[in-house]
């Protein structure tokens, strides 16, 4: 096995971050001078189509939604709310304990590393920014890419990325978007990360897995060990 492909959210992130974002979105929504919980409904009802590029930029992802709660924002007011968006947005993606060693170390001992995440335009347009890029060598956005897991496009886009082969990568996620199922009909080999140390924050997944894998590790640490024993990733 040559490469490991990340799930981003709740898997590289820290999962209990994903309780902040309701928060986030209430201060977006103040910024745009919309009802808070109208943003909130508009904003997880577009998520399936947010997430595969059809809203646009996080600018014009930001004027639709205001529209559609009965506010046009003007130019200044929505270039305020972009910026307090991606304030809001980026401590939902604080990275967990322990991720960001995980990545170097992988690194020094030669594997390929990429991302596949169902994201919408926030993170793609940080992304360069971010303490994750330049430890990742390949990363698939569903937002750029147009497609969502467990399409098979992404994780193909992903291995030849990192010139690999499926069957050289495992998979490693939180168990979102059904993304195991994903991984193995393409041939890579899952990791469920269970997050048993973080209560309550499960039940947040979107479109949860319904097959388990048989690698499980409860930390992004224990990976090191799992790849360890292995043997074969010579
Ligand atoms: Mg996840």
């Amino acid at each position: 096995m040559r490469a490991i492909i990340f799930d981003f959210f709740g898997t590289l992130t820290d999962p209990s971050a994903e309780l902040l974002r309701k928060g986030a979105f209430q201060a977006t929504a103040d910024a745009l001078g919309v009802d808070r919980d109208r943003f909130w409904t508009a904003m997880t009802t577009s998520f399936p189509e947010r997430i595969v590029g059809a809203y646009g930029s996080t600018r014009d992802t930001l004027r639709t939604i205001a529209r559609q709660c009965g506010t046009d924002p003007g130019d200044e007011r929505l270039d305020r709310a972009v910026a307090v968006h991606h304030a809001g947005a980026e401590k939902v993606r604080t990275p967990r304990n322990g991720a960001l060693a995980v990545l170097d170390h992988l690194r020094t001992h030669n594997y390929r590393l990429g991302l596949i995440s169902d994201c919408s335009s926030e993170l793609c347009e940080a992304w360069s920014g971010t303490a994750y890029a330049p430890r990742i060598d390949a990363p698939v956005f569903s937002w750029r890419e147009g497609h969502r897991k467990p399409d098979p496009r992404l994780y193909a886009t992903a291995a030849a990325r990192l010139g690999v082969t499926p069957g050289e990568c495992w998979f490693v996620g939180d168990g979102g978007s059904r993304e195991h199922d994903g991984a193995l009909r393409v041939g890579m080999r899952p990791v469920l990360v269970t997050n048993a140390a973080y209560p309550g924050v499960g039940g947040l997944r979107t479109d949860p897995d319904t097959y388990l894998p048989d690698h499980r590790i409860d930390e992004i640490d224990d990976l090191i060990r799992l790849l360890g024993s292995s043997h074969d990733n010579g």
